[in-house]
């Protein structure tokens, strides 16, 4: 069948408002955040429900035709990148949040709720969903549990995958399946949630989730300091975890070189010392109990002679605590300002942090001594963002010329430390090569034959996640 035979159907089957091909329209859902890649689509569906996800899926399995489902493309990766041929389905009308039970602490919502739509219906009932980051406002539910994302809170509350105890998935022949279970025990067979979480999109699309959710906080600390090295930011966060019986909720590490980049480049973002130091840490600590004085105990930590601290101080108002965020939250625009940029995004035991950053600069600047290494992240998750800024003078498409040629001695060193080369933005269409260099052998036969069992015609995102899938080629 051709394609406007596919696009009727959709269109009768979803209405007319509901699939959009003309090029402008189409544009935006084509656009990639980091201009790495060029999209391109036959169409957009944008399905107001399950059913019509279901029937969209369905009609595309009977044209051929591949399906790339899409949230609020904020991703890193490429995951939602489609090419010709494809079918882009976007989540963004599934916005309902259907329920919110405060007892139980769970909410359930429709995948293209955005996350600051989920936070917010949490907040109305005196909860925390604590997912959170930069992108709260444009990602969705949906796109944070297929990328499995991680963000400031995982020290405490764990990565989007620990955020969840039921699904709705619509599957690559088009029927629902409906694990929307609102239980914290459930051995009763395999557990098939965690297979799509973290999927990108390659073996169903999630279209609803059942979130748990925590006690809201009461007291908050943030504090900047100011420290000689990365070891002592591990220490440090040793220290906080134990003085504040596991309080601390955010742990960003800063190198100069971003901090500098967000305070030349960023929006609102000054000198927070008088001098410069080579290392700064962002910490926060948050508690629901009535009593806590957190300010308090982060200065007392801080003070003790023991904590290896070179400066520090402790926003006083929730305006300064803002203006200490904002030195993290602005490095990665910031970084543009700074001309082009390869971006890694690794992750190796917390205490292999200091090793990592060591090694893998050293690495670098045996490529090129003038690269600069922007590294920064969350350190209390061992997951630094190691990104590179062009030498200054040089031409940016020569520089992103060599991204592989970086990103695999980048790769290469946190394997060697035992770590991973895609920490918490996902595989997409960025690091399937990636995936076959350094993934397991046995790992990578089990991600096949679970692609191959649950999309066995290559129709769901195809390309992303898995090596050597492509799928058909498309042919609506
Ligand atoms: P999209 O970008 O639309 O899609 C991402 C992938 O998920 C694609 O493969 C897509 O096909 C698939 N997908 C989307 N929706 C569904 C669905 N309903 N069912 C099945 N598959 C689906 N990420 C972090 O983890 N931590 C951070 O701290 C972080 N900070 C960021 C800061 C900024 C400024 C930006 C721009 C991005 C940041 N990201 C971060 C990356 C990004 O926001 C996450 O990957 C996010 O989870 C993607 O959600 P999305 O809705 O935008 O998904």
């Amino acid at each position: 069948m051709t394609a406007p035979a596919l696009l009727d159907r959709l269109t009768r089957a979803l209405g007319a408002d509901a699939v959009l091909t003309a090029p402008d329209a189409i544009a935006p859902y084509l656009r990639e955040r980091r201009g790495l890649y060029a999209g391109a689509a036959v169409a957009v569906a944008r399905p107001g429900d399950t059913e019509g996800v279901a029937t969209t899926v369905r009609l595309c399995a009977e044209h051929g035709a591949a399906v790339v489902p899409q949230g609020g493309n904020t991703g890193l990766c490429g995951g939602a990148v489609a090419e010709a041929g494809n079918v882009i389905l976007s989540l963004e009308r599934l916005d309902r949040i259907r329920r919110v039970d405060a007892d139980d602490f769970t909410l359930t919502a429709e995948a293209g709720c955005t996350l600051a739509a989920v936070q917010q219906a949490a907040a109305e009932v005196d909860r925390l969903f604590p997912l959170g980051y930069a992108a709260e406002a444009e990602c969705q539910i949906g796109g944070n549990l297929a990328t499995n994302a991680g963000g400031m809170n995982v020290l405490r509350y764990g990565n989007a995958r620990d955020l969840v105890l039921g699904l709705e998935v619509v599957l690559g022949d088009g029927r629902v399946w409906n694990g929307l279970r609102r239980l914290r025990k459930d051995n009763s067979g395999y557990d098939l949630r965690d297979l799509f979480i973290g999927a990108e999109g390659t073996l169903g699309i999630i279209t609803a989730a059942v979130l748990k959710l925590f006690p809201a906080p009461r007291h908050r600390a943030t504090a900047l300091v100011a420290l000689d090295d990365p070891q002592a930011a591990v220490a440090l966060l040793g220290q906080l975890r134990g003085a504040s019986a596991d309080a601390v909720t955010t742990c960003e590490l800063m190198g100069r070189t971003p901090l500098a980049m967000a305070i030349a480049h960023g929006e609102g973002c000054a000198e927070p010392f008088d001098e410069v130091h080579p290392w700064y840490l962002l910490v926060e600590l948050t508690s629901s109990r009535v009593h806590d004085d957190l300010p308090g105990l982060l200065g007392t930590a801080l003070n003790d002679p023991a904590a290896p601290v070179r400066r520090w101080r402790i926003a006083a108002n929730a305006a300064e605590a803002a203006a200490l965020w904002r030195l993290r939250n602005q490095i990665p625009p910031a970084q543009k300002g700074a001309g082009a940029s390869i971006k890694n995004d690794i992750s190796v035991p917390v205490s292999r942090v200091p090793v990592l950053i060591e090694q893998a600069t050293a690495a670098v600047a045996e490529l090129d001594p003038n690269v600069r290494v922007c590294a920064f992240g969350h350190v209390g998750d061992g997951n630094i963002h190691f990104n590179l800024s062009q030498p200054e003078g040089a031409d940016p498409q020569a520089f992103l010329a060599q991204w592989e040629t970086f990103t695999r001695r980048v790769h290469d060193v946190a394997l060697e430390l035992e770590g991973s080369f895609a920490a918490e933005h996902g595989i997409g269409l960025l690091k399937p090569g990636e995936v076959a260099r350094l993934k397991d052998p046995v790992e990578q036969d089990l991600m096949r034959r679970l692609k191959a069992a649950l999309d066995p015609d290559g129709r769901l995102n195809p390309g992303k996640v898995v090596p050597a899938c492509r799928g058909p080629i498309s042919r609506p």
